[in-house]
């Protein structure tokens, strides 16, 4: 049950092509189709070059047998049998021709620096044989490819290929000693995260094979291993504002629980054989009911399995975080819990709102926008207090309620109010305005949530403190 990511087309598919002993045609005969050639002869391709001119290094590779050379103009019948073709001659109308024959006959074609008339491209490489990292800017930069590919360059290992099959070679023995596919996934995270991988990459292959006996013995041994829930904040919107630790379980987890506020960016770093699943969780729609989801979460992890339990912000801030860690205790069930930057601190920093700048305010306060679960209202007066900063979760459907309360209990109608809706995302939308004019100012613009309400002394420094989409559409971050 997988989650759809973003319906847009993607220019490539891209694929890792066996050419193992097949036919493959290149056309042209110098230094480029050199390098294709070399690469292809790796794969165990078998090559015919054509080409008036052939490079020395090609007559070579042909001389000895290992590759075909015909030393001629193309002809179309070249293509016969072919799987694929590459042509990188000097003339770009007749590399178009050969292109537009080959496409004729289904035959993948690319053209050199052509990307037009290429059926497929040939992305830059990191090659760590068997491991080979490709990549594609398809086509818009080439620069980009490159420095990207540096950079994987300096951080893959050297020894990475080679590690991937002494991994390979622990497969049999793991099939033998360990019971299901769960138990491997484990044994081989442990091997790939743990001392072993450090071991084996720094040449150290006996220590890596000691380690990894060890952990097989144990694993074989061990009780089988408990399912487990991680209560995990995801923050505020902001991927980048997960920690690492919450990324990691993400990347971990067999079962994910999400709520709606999580961001979709966030949902894609999970394993592409995770289950997902949205339990809901947004004003005014159906959704999953609390007991529903603690059921769901204890079903799971009694099932062995490791469960995620994301939700926006932190999860102990309005999260109800709390009542799910009760229910999971009540079942025996392992927990624990990753805190995530709350929605007040991600708008505050993203909206250039210090909360307690301490020549404004002396304390900040969370505050539900819903009255409890009695009916109890919060300390108004405490609130509306000078030097008091207050931010409101839930708040845009009750903002007049809210807005009258605080000026009952003693606030004033020109104390600056704030709503950030959407905040930290690139849509962020900040609305500032004093007690008196909020109202009236969200509005006029039609303001959807998530949207927090900040009220005190504090909101008036938003306006020479902003940095965040400062230059953005102006439609996209107004203010009032
Ligand atoms: N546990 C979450 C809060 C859940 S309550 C946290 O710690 O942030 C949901 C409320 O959080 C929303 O109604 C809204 O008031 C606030 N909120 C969450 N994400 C937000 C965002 N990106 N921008 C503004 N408000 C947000």
């Amino acid at each position: 049950m997988r989650y759809a990511t973003i319906d847009v087309l993607v220019n490539y598919f891209p694929i890792f092509f066996d050419l193992n002993n097949q036919p493959v045609l290149v056309v042209g005969g110098g230094e480029v189709a050199l390098r294709k050639i070399s690469l292809l002869e790796r794969c165990g391709a078998r090559i015919t070059v054509v080409a008036p001119e052939i490079a020395p290094e090609l007559e070579e590779r042909a001389e000895r047998k290992a590759i075909i050379a015909l030393a001629r103009k193309f002809e179309p019948s070249d293509l016969q049998g072919a799987r694929l073709v590459i042509v990188a001659t000097s003339k770009r109308a007749v590399n178009r021709w050969i292109a537009t024959l080959s496409e004729a006959q289904g035959i993948p074609v690319n053209v050199v620096d052509d990307k037009e008339a290429s059926r497929f491209i040939v992305p830059a490489i990191v090659d760590r044989d068997p491991v080979i990292v490709a990549i594609s800017t398809g086509g818009t930069s080439p620069v980009l490819a490159r420095r990207l590919r540096e950079r994987l360059e300096a951080f893959i290992p050297k020894r990475f290929g080679e590690f991937a099959l002494w991994l390979q070679n622990l497969r049999r023995s793991s099939m033998d000693k360990l019971r299901d596919t769960q138990e491997r996934r484990r044994f081989f995270e442990s091997l790939v995260d743990g001392p072993a991988a450090k071991r084996f990459i720094d040449g150290d292959h006996r220590g890596a094979l000691r380690i990894a006996q060890q952990l097989l013995a144990t694993t074989a041994g061990a009780p089988r291993a408990a399912g487990e829930v991680a209560l995990v904040g995801a923050g505020p919107g902001d991927p980048e504002l997960l920690t690492i630790k919450a990324l990691r379980a993400i990347q971990d987890a067999d079962v994910i629980l999400y709520d709606r506020l999580v961001s979709p960016a966030i949902l894609d770093m999970a394993r592409r054989d995770a289950t997902l699943l949205c339990v809901g969780k947004s004003a005014g729609e159906p959704s999953t009911s609390q007991s529903e989801i603690n059921e769901l979460l204890i079903e799971h992890a009694q099932a062995g399995k490791r469960v995620v339990r994301l939700k926006g912000g932190d999860p102990f801030i309005f999260g109800r975080g709390g009542e799910e860690l009760e229910a999971l205790a009540h079942a025996r069930i392992d927990f624990s819990v990753i805190p995530g930057i709350t929605a007040a601190l991600g708008i505050a920093a993203y909206a250039g709102i210090p909360l307690t700048h301490r020549d404004y305010a002396h304390s900040v306060s969370f505050v539900t926008g819903h009255a409890d679960r009695n009916g109890k209202e919060p300390d108004w007066r405490a609130l509306a207090a000078p030097g008091a900063t207050a931010v409101f979760y839930m708040g845009l459907g009750r903002l007049d309620h809210i807005v009258r309360q605080l000026l009952m209990a003693g606030a004033t109608a020109e104390r600056p109010a704030a709503i950030v809706a959407q905040g930290t995302l690139p849509n962020q939308r900040i609305v500032t305005a004093s007690l008196g004019t909020i109202v009236a100012s969200a509005a006029h613009l039609a303001l959807e949530s998530p949207a927090l309400l900040v009220v005190g002394d504090v909101v008036a420094l938003q306006s020479s403190l902003t940095w965040f989409n400062v230059d953005g559409d102006p439609d996209l971050s107004q203010s009032a």
